[in-house]
C-alpha cells in the first residue's frame, strides 16, 4: 500500500452522531476521526450496536452526523445541498449492504441497470459497464436471470458488481459476508482486493470476520464511539 503518500480521499475529523431516544440523546460517535487514502481498504470492527452502519452511513451522505468534518477529495461535502448529495452518491460511493437488498423481481442485469439509468449514463455504454462488472464477480452467465433464482453467495456477488456499475472512488460494505460461507467469504474479499488494486478505488468495510479484516491494511475497532487502531495493524 502505497496510498499514504497520496492525498487522503476522505477526511473526517471530530464526527459525533446522536440519535434521540425518548427525549434523551444516545450518543453513538463521539468525534472519531478517520483517514482514507485511495486504493486503500479499511476494516472497522466492532460488536454489535457499537456505530459501524452509522459511521458508513454518514460517510455515504446517507445519514447527516450531529457535528463534526467530512472532507472527500478535499471538498466539504456536508455543505453540499440535497441535489448534490445525491450526485455524490450516485457517482462517488458503492455501497454494500448486508441484506443485499437487490430487487427479487428483477433480473441481475435489470439490477445492474437502475444505478446506471439514475447516473444519466447513456443507454448504449449501460451495457458495457454491465457486462465489465458481472465480469469481475464471475458471474456474466447470470445476466438475464431472476434475481429471486440466484443462490446467497450469488446474490451478494451481484450487489459488488451493482456497487461497481457506475465506476465510485469508494466502496462502503456494512457486513458484506455476513451470510456467506467461508470460500464465499475469500472470494468476496479476492474481488475487493482486484477492484482496490486495478482502480484505485478505496474500501472501508464493516464486519465482525477476522478473515476479512486481515485482508485490508489497516484495521480498527469502534469501541465507546471512537475508533482504535489494531493492535497488530499499523495505524495513521
Ligand atoms: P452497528 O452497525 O455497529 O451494529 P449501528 O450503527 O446500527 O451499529 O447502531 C449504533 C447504535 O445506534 C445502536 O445502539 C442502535 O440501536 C442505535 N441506532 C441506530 N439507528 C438508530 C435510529 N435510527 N434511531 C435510534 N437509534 C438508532
Ligand atoms: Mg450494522
Amino acid at each position: 500500500m502505497n496510498g499514504l503518500k497520496k492525498n487522503p480521499l476522505l477526511e473526517v475529523e471530530g464526527l459525533v452522531r446522536h440519535y434521540l431516544e425518548k427525549d434523551s440523546e444516545i450518543p453513538v460517535l463521539r468525534g472519531l476521526d478517520l483517514n482514507v487514502f485511495p486504493g486503500e481498504k479499511v476494516a472497522i470492527m466492532g460488536p454489535s450496536g457499537s456505530g459501524k452502519s452509522t459511521l458508513l452511513n454518514i460517510l455515504g451522505l446517507l445519514l447527516p452526523p450531529t457535528a463534526g468534518r467530512y472532507a472527500f477529495r478535499g471538498r466539504d461535502v456536508l455543505q453540499l445541498t440535497r441535489t448534490e448529495q445525491a450526485h455524490f452518491r450516485r457517482s462517488q460511493v458503492g455501497f454494500i449492504f448486508q441484506s443485499c437488498d437487490l430487487l427479487e423481481g428483477s433480473t441481475v442485469r435489470e439490477n445492474l441497470e437502475y444505478p446506471l439509468v439514475y447516473a444519466d449514463v447513456p443507454r448504449h455504454e449501460r451495457a458495457q459497464r454491465i457486462s465489465e462488472s458481472l465480469g469481475v464477480v464471475g458471474l456474466s452467465h447470470l445476466l438475464n436471470h431472476a434475481a429471486s433464482h440466484l443462490s446467497g453467495g450469488e446474490k451478494q456477488r451481484v450487489a459488488v458488481a451493482r456497487a461497481l456499475v457506475n465506476r465510485p472512488r469508494i466502496i462502503l460494505a456494512d457486513e458484506p459476508t455476513g451470510q456467506l460461507d467461508r470460500d464465499n467469504t475469500e472470494k468476496m474479499m479476492d474481488y475487493f482486493s482486484g477492484i482496490v488494486e486495478e482502480r484505485g478505488v478505496s474500501l472501508v468495510v464493516a464486519t465482525h470476520n477476522n478473515l476479512v479484516a486481515e485482508q485490508c491494511d489497516r484495521i480498527y475497532h469502534l469501541r465507546n464511539g471512537l475508533l482504535w487502531p489494531d493492535d497488530h495493524s499499523e495505524g495513521v
